[in-house]
């Protein structure tokens, strides 16, 4: 088994989600005591978010660069990024890094047209659903992707970095998600990709009728398949 490094704390909340889903799905696969082989390398998240806040990503790519390159000395055979926003920064992270890096984006492709769906509406940071970082991996690979009008999108990001990074669930969000959820999927999508590592905390498939790509559970199951890998 390979060892999984993972860079986290963005934010913790969906962190202990990822240590959760590798170890059950190792448990899954291979039965007994088996569980995940992982490294974590975990960051003080109200650098990040300022970083974010104040436009300086590459004071952020420097500080995940180097979570990068610790996990890498320390042992790690590959490397997850614990967010999707983060990989807004991928390329700056993986500067002298020399081990694979499975990008959450390229991960959730790989699910969907598994499913044969080719229009989804994507869910995430408002950096996530507006930006091209992201979108891009999955045009390119050949899936539309539709995201909220800017007042949703404006919702969606307050209820992340408000509520779900600090823990709190509340049913009047659920409410506000099923409903821009509702409007996408009357305009044709598919599927619906919860592109934030905390969202599957508020939404689950039993709440929506089109088909969930949780991010969090699709790339920990992915860098499990990885590290099992011959
Ligand atoms: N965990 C989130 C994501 O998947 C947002 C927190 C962050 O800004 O990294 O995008």
């Amino acid at each position: 088994m390979k060892c999984i490094g993972l860079i986290g704390g963005m934010s913790w909340e969906s962190t202990v989600l990822y240590y959760k889903v590798l170890n059950e799905e190792v448990k899954n696969i291979l039965g007994g005591f088996n569980s995940a082989k992982c490294l974590l390398q975990s960051v003080n998240f109200e650098e990040i978010e300022l970083h974010q806040r104040t436009n300086e990503w590459e004071k952020c790519a420097y500080i995940l660069n180097n979570a990068a390159k610790n996990l890498e000395k320390a042992g790690a055979d590959l490397i997850i990024l614990c967010t999707n926003t983060m990989h807004k920064v991928s390329d700056l992270l993986l500067q002298d890094v020399n081990i694979p890096f499975l990008h959450i984006a390229d991960m959730t492709a790989d699910e969907i047209l598994k499913e044969k769906i080719n229009i989804v509406g994507l869910l995430g940071t408002k950096y996530t659903m507006s930006e091209d970082f992201y979108k891009s991996k999955l045009i390119k690979r050949g899936i539309d992707v539709i995201v909220p009008d800017e007042q949703d999108q404006n919702i969606i990001n307050e209820i992340i970095y408000s509520e779900l990074c600090n823990g709190v669930i509340k049913s009047s969000s659920r409410q506000e998600y099923i409903r821009v959820i509702d409007k996408m999927i009357k305009n044709g999508v598919q599927g619906i990709i919860l592109g934030c590592t905390e969202i599957g905390l508020l939404i689950k498939q039993k709440d929506i009728l089109a088909r969930v790509f949780d991010t969090t559970i699709i790339h920990a199951k992915k860098a499990v398949e990885f590290a099992l890998k011959r």
